[in-house]
């Protein structure tokens, strides 16, 4: 748990996020903007800064098999999502916890903004 991490304070559930899946390794809630009529973020219980700060594969495996284990349950994955990890500034990245965004629902535009 670092100090001042939003997700972090969500992962202990002293801030509030609607949950949808939970595990030993990361937990799924919706983003409180959502940019597309399906939008969740998945996250590791642990706190890494980043993708840039990632060292574990097994963190990493963990948080992408649990993003399309719940595309499939939320019923997006026959018509298609996308998994983003905006990672520092230039990727648009405001929150320092890692996550990966899971939108879908409607058709993504490509390339992106
Ligand atoms: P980033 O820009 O870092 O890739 O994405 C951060 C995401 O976290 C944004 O999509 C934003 O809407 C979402 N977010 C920020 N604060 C909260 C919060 O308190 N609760 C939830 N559920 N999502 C949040
Ligand atoms: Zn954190």
């Amino acid at each position: 748990m670092a100090a001042d991490c939003l997700f972090c304070r969500i992962v202990s559930g002293e801030i509030p996020a609607a949950r949808i899946a939970e595990n030993e390794h990361c937990i799924a809630f919706r983003d409180i903007n959502p940019q597309a009529p399906t939008h969740f973020l998945v996250i590791p219980r642990q706190h890494v800064a980043s993708l840039d700060q990632v060292t574990s594969a097994e963190l990493a495996g963990q948080v992408l098999l649990m993003a399309a284990a719940l595309a499939r349950s939320e019923g997006i994955a026959p018509s298609g999502y996308r998994v983003v990890l905006n990672t520092n500034a230039d990727g648009g990245q405001t929150v320092y916890h890692l996550h990966a965004h899971v939108l879908g629902g409607r058709a993504l535009h490509w390339p992106p903004g």
